[in-house]
């Protein structure tokens, strides 16, 4: 199922070690907006620890955030110290391969995207068969055409249970 996300969690930092161990995950690929940093551009509590943790386990990173504005985008990367593309348009494939070239990992099913978007993350990561993680928002959108989005994406959730699916049913 295209639009069924690998794994949910509440928030990035709640991914362990065992579950991307579980999963033979080699490299992540992150989202910014809503995933790391809210609303205000304030990042998520913990987050550069948990990153610094993910890295010691031998994990890689790679931003793809589909935001336009370089310069935010670029400030998270530096924060965290990993590399970034930014305009990556998912859910086409086109950033989400750039940041596999960065990553320089040979096979998708051995990176995992995280973020809190059915439409662009989870979708983008299934077409590109790798490993999606889907959080929740870290804080809801003013934008009407957001909630629009988002009352779709709950509907679509419902349909697909998470719990159960692993890479190959997709
Ligand atoms: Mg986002």
């Amino acid at each position: 199922m295209i639009l069924a996300p690998n794994m949910r969690v509440n928030k990035i930092t709640d991914i362990t070690i065992d579950m991307l161990k579980e999963n033979n995950i080699q490299a992540m690929i992150l989202d910014v907006d809503n995933t790391i940093i809210n609303l205000d551009k304030e990042p998520l509590e913990g987050i550069k620890e948990w990153i610094d943790k993910m890295k010691d386990s031998g994990i890689k990173f790679c931003i793809a955030s589909n935001s336009i504005k370089k310069e935010k985008i670029e400030k998270v990367a530096e924060m965290l110290q990993i590399p970034y593309v930014h305009f990556s348009i998912k859910p086409t494939k086109i950033g989400l391969k750039r940041a596999k070239n960065i990553l320089g990992v040979q096979n998708n099913e051995n990176i995992a995207e995280v973020g809190d978007q059915l439409f662009t993350d989870v979708l983008g990561t299934n077409r590109m068969k790798m490993f999606s993680i889907l959080t929740e928002p870290l804080c809801e959108e003013k934008l009407k055409i957001n909630n629009l989005k988002r009352k779709l994406e709950k509907k679509v959730l419902k349909k697909v249970s998470s719990h159960n699916i692993t890479k190959e049913e997709n």
